[in-house]
């Protein structure tokens, strides 16, 4: 491409400048991944981080990954709660980050329930295309954390580093994950992001 016309005395800027530059991102799972998950949690007060879930953010976030919460909250359109409460409990989580020093860049989270027939629900991609576009996100170098197999099927869709967690007790749908097994499966959440940390 021939270089703009210029005036001058004003200093062009160049190309590669002028495009922003893409990070790397952490896609983290919220319910059974960063707090217990209680099924539907509807209040701020009942948000319990697993042990080493800030010592592993802290890790992520010392390799240069943004971290970015992608979360199903069909309690939403089921009315168990409201987006207000939603937004209540991220704050919290913020708050409770924010003493160890960390924080969540952005939080995405899908208000349907499956009947909906939404594109966001995950194992949807859209609210990971979504977070791609409005960070810069280079998605090839980025991974995804989770609890569930629909979080591992998003995952691999999107070209992710793919770690499920066991945090949660036995879970038969976990032994149904078939082609959805990740790349990194383990025992806890610390676990799993010195998994991805010592891949780069
Ligand atoms: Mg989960
Ligand atoms: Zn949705």
């Amino acid at each position: 491409m021939p270089a703009p016309p210029h005036r001058k005395g004003v200093r062009p800027i160049p190309m590669a400048a002028a495009r922003p530059l893409l990070r790397r991102a952490v896609f983290l799972d919220r319910d059974g991944t960063l707090n217990v998950d209680l099924k539907y949690i509807s209040e701020p007060g009942q948000i319990e981080l697993y042990k080493g879930v800030a010592q592993g953010l802290r890790l992520l976030a010392s390799h240069g990954f943004l971290l970015v919460v992608v979360s199903n909250q069909s309690g939403i359109s089921r009315g168990y709660y409201t987006r207000e409460a939603v937004e209540s409990i991220h704050k919290r989580l913020q708050e409770v980050l924010a003493k160890e020093g960390l924080k969540i860049d952005r939080f995405y989270y899908c208000p349907h329930a499956p009947s909906d027939g939404c594109s966001c629900r995950k194992p949807g991609i859209e609210l990971f295309n979504r977070a791609a576009q409005d960070l810069s996100i280079h998605l090839p170098s980025s991974a995804i954390i989770g609890d569930k197999p629909l979080d591992i099927e998003a995952g691999r869709k999107l070209g992710l580093l793919t770690a499920l967690v066991r945090n949660q007790a036995f879970r038969v749908d976990l032994d149904v994950a078939g082609e959805y097994s990740a790349d990194i499966d383990a025992p806890s959440f610390l676990a799993a992001c010195e998994s991805i940390s010592a891949r780069g």
